[in-house]
Order: C-alpha cells, then structure tokens, then sequence
C-alpha cells in the first residue's frame, strides 16, 4: 500500500457532493520478455453502430488469431435512478430547450418593450444563463420575475436530473474502457493503436451539418471524450504490466484490404467492404488486421 487519500468533488452547484477513497497499491513489474514471445494484438478504436441497436462499437481487435469487439450498451437500469440511456439524457436536454424557448416566449409577450426582449437577434440566442441574469436585473414582485422563478425552478429539476444520468452513464462507460484495457494488460505485451487526432477529427466533424446543432454538439463531445478515456485506459495498465503500446499511423488502415493490400471500398453504410480481388470484409475487422500487420512491422 502506497497511499490512502480521501476526496470529494461537487460536479455543478446543483449536484451533491461525492466522496472517493483512493487506495494506492504498487504491483511487482513482471520480467522482460524475448520478442518472439510477444503477444501482439491491433486495436482499432471508433464509435460504430451496430445491427442492435442498444449497444455501440467502441473497438474491434486481432491477434492474428481472433476478432473480438468492445461493445458499450447505451442503455442500462440503475435502481435509484431508473432507466439510464444516451436516448433518455438526450430527452431531458429537449425537455430544457423547450421549457426555455416558451418562457422566452411568455416573456415577450409580458415585457415586449423590455430592452433585452426588444433584440431580437440577441434575444434568440439567448440560454439558461441570460434568464438567470434577466432574473436578477428584474423586481422580485413582478409577473415576469414569478414566470422566471418558475422556469428556474423546473429547469434545475430537469438539469439535476440530466447531470445524474450523464454521471451514471460516464461511470459505467469508465468501467467498461477499464476492464477492456486492464484484460489486455494481462493478455498482451504489445497494443497497436491508431495515432488518431481525435481533437481534428471532432472539428471536422463538428462542420458536416447544422442541424440540431446543440444536440449534435453534445452527441459529438461524449463520443470524443470516450475515445480518448479510452485511448488512456489502454496506456496506464499497459506501462505499469511493462508493456508497450505503438501508435501506428491511420491514413491507410481502413481504406487498405488486409488480404492482398489492394484498396478497400467501404461503400456507402461503411459496414462491409470489398477490395476488386473480392476479399470482402466487415470494415472494422479488416482495420484491426491492418493495424495488427503495421504494429508487428515496427517491433
Ligand atoms: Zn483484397
């Protein structure tokens, strides 16, 4: 036992406060091992739906042996919470958005010569935190004062409870990228992943349509996150089990078939590829083995 340290954090001032106790233990280093006994495994790392629909593709692997994939469920029940689902936070983010535009709404209609609602351009934009401070600019006796009590009160609710589900969900998502990696900790000495700029890649993607552009927005920043959190899973049990890990670079592994390293055509849904000898494959799988080829070339 290396440390003991008792933690807490408060993750918004409408949250509890939580506590952790941090145990610190130190593992003995296993031994250096030849290369020729060197389990090697090719990971690649993505965000994928699958045929069933309450799970997503995070990862799908090979060893040069077998495929395994890394599937999250996107929906779980939690006993003091109920029903914990991307679909789930996603409603109660809507329910916020709507209960804001019709207080926007009744507000205009109460003060349309306030100058605030009087811009209109401003006033469209404007979110939780402009009401808020709209709140406090105003006399506490007013109508439009009560009206905004109200849709504070009832938006902290909704938001507390948004909060909630989202740390559930995190949780359980950290669980998950944790025993995936600490399990190839003890399986390999050498994981290849891609080199991905995962902060590039949530821009580009960020520009491709504007539509519900809050939710996508949303949408995008967990998926980015989870990709990262599970790009660190996968480095922390790997160096302290002595093992290494090799970032490969991505330009080709998708678009490359594994079998005679011909181009890969993905085709529109991107699921199953071809190349023009014929080898078809499912993408991710045909990525794995490419990453797999490229980590075992540079050992
Ligand atoms: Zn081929």
């Amino acid at each position: 036992m290396k440390k003991v340290v008792l933690t807490g954090r408060k993750q918004s001032p409408v949250m509890p406060w939580r506590f952790w106790l941090v145990l610190t233990v130190e593992e003995p280093k296993p031994a250096a091992r030849h290369p020729e006994q060197l389990c090697v495994v090719g990971v690649d790392v993505g965000w994928w739906r699958v045929p069933d629909k309450s799970k997503i593709r995070i990862a799908m692997t090979w060893d040069g042996k077998r495929h395994r994939e890394l599937l999250l469920p996107l929906s779980f029940w939690k006993k003091e919470l109920g029903e914990v689902s991307i679909a789930h936070i996603t409603s109660l983010s809507s329910q916020r958005d709507l209960l804001l535009e019709s207080c926007k709404q009744k507000l205009a209609e109460l003060l349309p010569e306030h100058p605030r609602a009087k811009n209109k351009v401003a006033w469209q934009r404007t979110r939780s935190g402009g009401l808020v401070r709209f709140l406090h600019e105003l006399d506490a006796a007013t109508p439009a004062a009560e009206l905004l009590r109200i849709w504070k009160r009832d938006n902290d609710q909704l938001l507390r409870q948004q909060l909630m589900l989202e740390n559930a969900f995190n949780h359980r998502r950290k669980w998950f990228n944790r025993n995936f990696a600490a399990e190839f900790a003890r399986e390999y000495h050498v994981v290849g992943i891609e080199n991905l700029n995962l902060v590039q890649m949530s821009s580009r993607e960020k520009t491709k349509g504007e539509e519900k552009r809050g939710l996508r927005r949303l949408a995008q920043r967990r998926k980015y996150a989870a990709l990262g959190e599970l790009f660190d899973a996968i480095e922390n049990p790997m160096a302290k089990a002595g093992g290494r890990v090799v970032r490969v670079p991505p330009s080709s592994t998708t678009h490359t078939c594994s079998a005679c390293g011909k181009p890969f055509d993905t085709g529109i849904d991107g699921r199953l590829g071809v190349c023009p000898d014929g080898h078809e494959a499912d993408r991710d799988k045909n990525a794995s083995i490419n990453i797999f080829s490229q980590t075992c070339r540079a050992l």
